[in-house]
Order: C-alpha cells, then sequence, then structure tokens
C-alpha cells in the first residue's frame, strides 16, 4: 500500500511538487529536493514487511536517488570519553563549566545538540564523574535520551516520524537483558533524576517509551563517518531509515565526513521497483550489525 499523503510521513497536509508531481508536508519538502533534483523514491508500507521504499520512476545506474542529513545525532549509549560538541576523544583536561562534561573547549559547547542537554543537566544537581579516557564511562548514557527528548519537544513531527519504526522493545529485552539493565540504570534511572516526573509524564516518557526511544534509535539509526582520534558517534536519517537491505542491492549507501549519507543506483531501476541497499566500508545501520551478529 503506498502512503496516502506526503511521500515519507504520510501527512495528509501535503504540497504537491511542480516538477514532479511528488508530494510532500512542509516539513518533508526539504529532504524531496536536494541538489535541486526531486528524489525519485517513496515509502510504501508493506503488510508483512513493515516499510520500504519505492522508485517513483525510472532511474538510471549511478544516479544519485538520496542525500540526506541525520536529525539526531549522538554518542552511543557505551561510549568511552567523547566531547560532545565536536565528538573527538578527549584527555578530561576541560570540562563544561556548566554540566561537567567533557569538552576540547568552550566552542565545543555551543553546540546546538550540547547546548540543549547540557542546559537541563546545569539546573539538576546530577554531575557526571568521568575519570577515564580509555573505559566506556556510564554517564554518557543519558545524553541519548536527552537529545531525543529534546527534538520531540522541538520537532514534533520528525519525533512522530521516529517512532513509526520498529523498536524492537520486547526482543531487545529477552536477547541482551545485560544491556537492559545497563539502560535502565544508566539512562532511564539518571534521566528520572535531571527531569522532574511530573514533566516526564507531561512527555508521555514511562520507563517503557523511554526503552522504546533507546530501541528505536538502536534499530534505525547508522554510524557516522570519523576521522581518527573521534569516538563513536550514531545518526537518525528519516528517510534512509525506511531502506532494506540485501545482498542482491540495487543502490549503494556511504555516509560522507560532512554527515549526509549518499544513495546511488547500481544498476537501472525500473518505476514501482523496490530500492534496497548495501552498505559500503564500516558503514553497517546496527541492525544489520545485529542481523550478522545473530
Ligand atoms: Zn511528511
Ligand atoms: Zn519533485
Ligand atoms: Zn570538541
Ligand atoms: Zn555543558
Amino acid at each position: 500500500m503506498l502512503l496516502e499523503g506526503c511521500w515519507l510521513c504520510g501527512s495528509e497536509e501535503t504540497e504537491t511538487c511542480t516538477e514532479c508531481t511528488g508530494v510532500y508536508c512542509t516539513v518533508h519538502r526539504q529532504i524531496h529536493k536536494y541538489d535541486k533534483k526531486c528524489s525519485p523514491i517513496r515509502v510504501r508500507v508493506d503488510d508483512e514487511k513493515g516499510k520500504c521504499l519505492i522508485a517513483t520512476r525510472d532511474i538510471k545506474p549511478l544516479e544519485v536517488i538520496l542525500k540526506e542529513s541525520p536529525i539526531l545525532v549522538s554518542p552511543y549509549t557505551k561510549t568511552k570519553p567523547l566531547c560532545l560538541g565536536c565528538y573527538r576523544k578527549v584527555d578530561l583536561s576541560f570540562c563544561c563549566q556548566n554540566c561537567g562534561f567533557p569538552l576540547c573547549n568552550d566552542k565545543c559547547g555551543l553546540q546546538s545538540y550540547h547546548t540543549a542537554e547540557c542546559k537541563i543537566i546545569a539546573n539538576s544537581s546530577w554531575r557526571p564523574s568521568i575519570k577515564n579516557t580509555d573505559s566506556i564511562e556510564s554517564d554518557y548514557a543519558v545524553i541519548l535520551l536527552l537529545r531525543c527528548l529534546h527534538m520531540k519537544e522541538e520537532n514534533t513531527a520528525f519525533f512522530n516520524l521516529f517512532s513509526s519504526f520498529y523498536s524492537h522493545r520486547e526482543l531487545r529485552r529477552v536477547e541482551n537483558p545485560e544491556l537492559w539493565k545497563f539502560h535502565q540504570e544508566n539512562s532511564v534511572n539518571v534521566l528520572r533524576n535531571l527531569i522532574p516526573t511530573s514533566q516526564l509524564s507531561l512527555y508521555k516518557c514511562s520507563d517503557e517509551n523511554l526503552h522504546e526511544i533507546l530501541g528505536l534509535m538502536y534499530t534505525n539509526s547508522v554510524n557516522l563517518e570519523v576521522p581518527p582520534g573521534y569516538g563513536e558517534v550514531t545518526g537518525f536519517y528519516p528517510t534512509y531509515a525506511n531502506l532494506n537491505h540485501s545482498c542482491l542491492a540495487n543502490t549503494k549507501s556511504v555516509v560522507r565526513p560532512d554527515s549526509t549519507i549518499e544513495v546511488r543506483a547500481q544498476i537501472k531501476i525500473s518505476a514501482g521497483e523496490e530500492i534496497l541497499t548495501q552498505y559500503v566500508g564500516g558503514e553497517k545501520p546496527t541492525r544489520i550489525r545485529r542481523d550478522i551478529l545473530r
């Protein structure tokens, strides 16, 4: 079944593209157009397979069919110390004056993702206590949730789209009880320390909802391409998250150093055909890695 409204989210409040007759909502117009071209794809919801992307017209080999930036970027919940502004590994010699997390310098503290979480932490009595540059520091585990909740507040349309994916929450609880426990203690419980319960219930954030958010990010995000000396960072790409993978893929995907993801046709793809991708280099979304590890 094709989505009725917007090509990406199905919203009914749409405009029609004058160039390709594609239909989009005001939020997702931006992703439909890249380099002044129209993206020749749209979402299809399949009863069995869930969401997938299909071609809206014939696509030539080597044509770029999607280029987008992540709408959310965060370190993993389990990470060695890194700067929350630029994600460089840190030597712990400089910490943010407001929230106490290590940074490279004051300038890195002004990066927009950090300013939002910084304010919440600064207003609480909780402070990180990060001691070793070379071990997993559990104080970072709350950052992903803080960033997701900030998106929920600031960009509801994108948050709703993010929530429409599979989180595999229950499967994750059973398959990896240790990680679940780690998240309960270091992500969920710490967040409850930082944000008053009354406010969290306003956001409809029960413990289960919070584990759901963690699962959504783990299942659907992609590792960013970072230079040596940087920590591991993950990003959520709202269109790309719909792509299914296959060894017989008709496209190839690559994450650029500027963190945009680019999907390029490998062979001719006919209108109506499903877009399938293959990941190059080390770039594999965690959901793929999970399948490999299983
Ligand atoms: Zn939309
Ligand atoms: Zn168009
Ligand atoms: Zn930095
Ligand atoms: Zn800070």
